[in-house]
């Protein structure tokens, strides 16, 4: 025999219902002898629980009755024939009176007691199982609805009962040798007390009555259908990561289910695992899924944890008292208190001072903890032997569960590195004795974040998402976001990364979409649904979505994006720019952003400050990191001012050469922004400081190459005349250094931490004499690279290659 139990998604509409059929007849056709456990309707449970509040405070029921009643017509109406549906309306309409009746009582009374929202709560089993059991005697030789509040017995626990196993699986073994023939639909989660009276099981309780009944038959099986493709290694709502997991341990399942993950009630596994029958938790709308069998043995298996589970709503009391906590029977006292009062306690942690206890209960329950504490504790309190005890509200739970837990260290600081890696502070910890678990308390603002982080860290094999929030659309912008689209299936491949740009924003408009706005149409999508920018704005909705592994992009030239990144370190989000003006402004702002960065475990990556996408940043660190001394660095650092003057030979003049690098896009529209040289005298500023020298702006020599009457020409033309006249000065310049066999080159130069940019001759020795073309050079000599200096060279600006270097630093991030 095989137990098949439906959940309310899987019995909620006309198709889902057509699609319960088929698997009831195919395991019925196989010969597995099916018996069907069915929830409620998907929300008739919710809307019952209302409906009742609803009466007792002396609000209508009637057009929720009347939603309750066209949603199960309209199935008769769709799957019954025509000349069938008469006597299905008539017991629905029955059911449906008599629930009428109850909250008419309900209303009148004013008053509410668990027993009669059990009563009323239980409709919506009675009547989805009547539905689906006519629907299905069009189907099947002979069939039965059962209404378990006839075989199921309980304790009076309203709302929550305990089952009286023994008895319970006596009727139900009874009922089915009388049934023997017989297709049963069960009703899940209702039961009722010696009495008779109607009782429930908890909320998510027919996949315990489906283990009640499989364990009273001895089912070779007892499957779980639901929505999803089994149980998966988190909430599927929160984390689209998630996977399903293909086998769990009871233990497993219990401490995943126990923590949040609702797919099963916690409470099945025990029947289920006491007579050693597999639960299968499987998919209504894709049955030919496998799904996740829970079972004895887990088997062996490579994860190191097997879920995250989570409860997102939680309340800790803290109870404080040198006098009282710690010794000898206080536990004892404080938590058989809590469990005589039903007060289920979630987690207990207790300090190494053992000063203090911290519970987590159910937020509804802590008030009232509160005050049985301080009812039993009187006497204590009176002496200041202990504190009044203290709630804290909006805190979540989260834990790693995982029998491999025990033989593999290093699980607990996984996970405390991916919480404080996102900012994510832990109020307290719990590991169970069992090592089954790691439970830790935080804000149940930061739990959608630390779930994602932490299974991004855990599942790493499966790949890290970085979420990109990037402001500055221009050339450098949209090309990045055509590379990161073109790279996408690539990285993910290869790399194991998926980036999904979050956050756009120009000076005229902003985007945000939390699942990746897709880059083929961010353009259109900013200018239709994009909203008035402001940056301020941007930065405080990036921090609010609070996504795990978020990177700021900044790929403007704006100072207006720099003084908000020390507040994004703050909040554990990584930077990644190509704007040298953060670090090229005043030394301690370029220490304060790196410390923070630091302090907060994240990110500020700036490749492209110095030579666009070639690997001088990075070549730096690398060289310090280990442990290298710097003894020179020259470079040529400005792709207009390395072409003027590569080409600068021959007859040409110097008014020529410059002329022609405009004509060929090399300059700025005023060609002096560029010799004049205060760019590159940034990047080597930029340079010195990376190399451990704490310089100002002003420490830079930089030399001129223009004379004064070019520089104060007031406009384009004007300047082009004076760099006419002065072809006589760069003329003797030129002639004096080919007389030396020497060629010209405008060098910046950091020795002994001082650095100047000049213009210097140089001869066939020298790494820079053979530079072509408008290519950036540098050569650092080190102590280790003292006879021949390591050189980078290439060209070093363009979008094209300053974008792919803010590339190369974002997939960087985090690694
Ligand atoms: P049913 O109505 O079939 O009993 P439930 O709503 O009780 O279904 O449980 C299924 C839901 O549980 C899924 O839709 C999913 O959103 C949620 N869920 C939460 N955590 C998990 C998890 N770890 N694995 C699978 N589902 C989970
Ligand atoms: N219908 C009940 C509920 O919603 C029982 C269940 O679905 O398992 O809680
Ligand atoms: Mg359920």
């Amino acid at each position: 025999m095989k137990i098949l139990k439906f959940g309310g998604t899987s019995v909620g509409s006309v198709e889902s219902i057509g699609a319960v059929l088929e698997i009831v007849k195919k395991s019925y056709e196989a010969g597995e002898r099916p018996v069907v456990v069915l929830s409620a309707m998907a929300g008739v449970t919710n809307l019952l629980t209302r409906l009742a509040t609803d009466a007792a405070e002396g609000k209508d029921f009637l057009d929720g009755l009347q939603e309750l009643e066209s949603r199960h017509f309209s199935v008769v109406k769709q799957l019954i024939a025509v000349k069938r549906q008469n006597p299905v309306f008539t017991k629905l309409k029955i059911y449906l009176n008599e629930l009428e009746d109850l909250l008419q009582g309900v209303y009148n009374l004013r008053e509410l007691s668990l027993q009669s929202k059990d009563l009323i709560v239980s409709y919506g089993e009675r009547c989805s199982v009547l539905l689906v059991s006519k629907i299905a005697e069009q189907h099947f030789p002979a069939v039965h609805f059962v209404d378990t509040t006839q075989l199921i017995q309980t304790d009076s626990h309203f709302g929550s009962a305990q089952v009286n196993q023994p008895f319970s699986e006596q009727s139900i073994r009874a009922y089915m040798a009388e049934h023997e023939s017989t297709l049963l639909f069960f009703t899940g989660f209702i039961a009722a007390n010696e009495k008779g009276r109607v009782t429930t099981l908890g909320r998510g309780g027919s996949d315990y009555t489906a283990a009640i009944i499989g364990s009273a038959v001895g089912a070779s099986a007892i499957e779980i259908w639901t929505d999803v493709d089994g149980m998966l290694t988190a909430d599927p709502r929160i984390v689209k990561k998630a996977f399903s997991l293909p086998v769990l341990s009871y233990t497993e399942a219990m401490e995943l289910s126990y923590f949040g993950a609702k797919v099963i009630y916690p409470p099945t596994m025990i029947p289920a695992f006491l007579k050693k029958i597999p639960i299968v938790i499987r998919n209504t709308f894709n049955p030919e899924f496998a799904g996740t069998v829970i079972q004895y043995d887990s088997g062996k298996t490579l994860l190191p944890i097997k879920g995250i589970s989570s409860i997102p709503e939680i309340s800790v009391i803290n109870v404080v008292g040198g006098g009282m906590v710690g010794r000898a029977g206080f536990s004892g006292r404080l938590f058989t208190l809590l469990a005589r009062e039903q007060i289920n306690v979630v987690l207990i942690t207790q300090s190494s001072s053992e000063h203090s206890i911290t519970f987590a209960v159910h937020p509804a329950d802590a008030q009232r903890a509160k005050a049985l504490i301080e009812n039993e504790f009187e006497l204590e309190l009176q002496a200041n032997k202990l504190a009044e005890p203290q709630i804290e509200d909006q805190l979540a739970v989260l834990a790693i569960v995982g029998e491999n837990m025990k033989q593999t260290p290093g699980m607990s600081g996984k996970l405390f590195h991916a919480l404080g890696r996102n900012g994510i502070n832990v109020r307290a910890i719990a590991q169970g004795s069992s090592e089954y678990n790691i439970s830790v308390i935080i804000g149940h603002d930061d739990l959608a974040k630390a779930l994602n982080a932490v299974h991004d860290a855990f599942f790493a094999k499966l790949n890290k998402t970085l979420h990109v929030f990037s402001v500055g659309t221009g050339n450098i912008g949209s090309t990045l976001f055509r590379q990161i689209r073109e790279q996408h299936g690539f990285l993910l491949d290869n790399n194991d990364i998926e980036i999904k740009v979050v956050g756009i924003s120009n000076s005229r408009k902003m985007l945000f979409n939390a699942n990746g706005i897709a880059l083929d149409s961010w353009k259109e999508q900013l200018q239709e649904s994009g909203e008035q920018a402001e940056l301020e704005l941007f930065v405080r909705r990036m921090k609010q979505m609070n996504l795990p592994n978020c990177v700021f992009i900044d790929n403007t030239a704006s100072d207006q994006p720099v003084p908000y990144y020390e507040g994004l370190f703050q909040s554990n989000i990584s930077v990644v720019t190509c704007n040298k003006i953060a670090n090229s402004g005043r030394f301690d702002q370029y220490r304060l952003l790196r410390d923070t960065a630091r302090k907060h475990g994240v990110d500020f990556f700036y490749e492209t400050n110095v030579g666009a996408g070639l690997p001088i940043v990075r070549v730096l660190r690398d060289l310090m990191m280990s442990g290298d001394r710097i003894v020179r660095i020259e470079a040529i650092l400005s792709g207009t001012i390395s072409y003027i003057f590569n080409n600068f030979t021959g007859d040409a003049s110097f008014y020529e050469v410059v002329k022609t690098a405009q004509q060929l896009g090399y300059t700025e529209p005023d060609p002096r922004d560029d010799l004049k040289g205060t760019d590159f005298m940034r990047k080597m500023l930029i340079l010195a400081r990376d190399a451990g020298y704490p310089l100002e702006p002003e420490a830079v020599q930089l030399g001129a190459i223009l004379p004064e009457a070019c520089i104060h020409a007031a406009s384009v033309d004007d300047f082009y005349n004076e760099l006419k006249a002065a072809d006589a000065h760069f003329d003797a310049l030129k002639k004096k250094a080919q007389q030396e066999s020497k060629v010209l080159r405008y060098i910046g130069k950091l020795e002994e931490g001082k650095v100047d940019i000049a213009l210097e001759m140089v001869d066939s020795s020298h790494p820079f004499f053979a530079l072509s073309g408008s290519d950036n050079i540098i050569s650092f000599t080190t102590e280790r690279y003292k006879e021949r200096p390591l050189v980078v060279k290439g060209p070093g600006a363009g979008a094209e290659v300053t974008a792919a270097g803010v590339f190369a630093d974002l997939v960087n991030v985090g690694a």
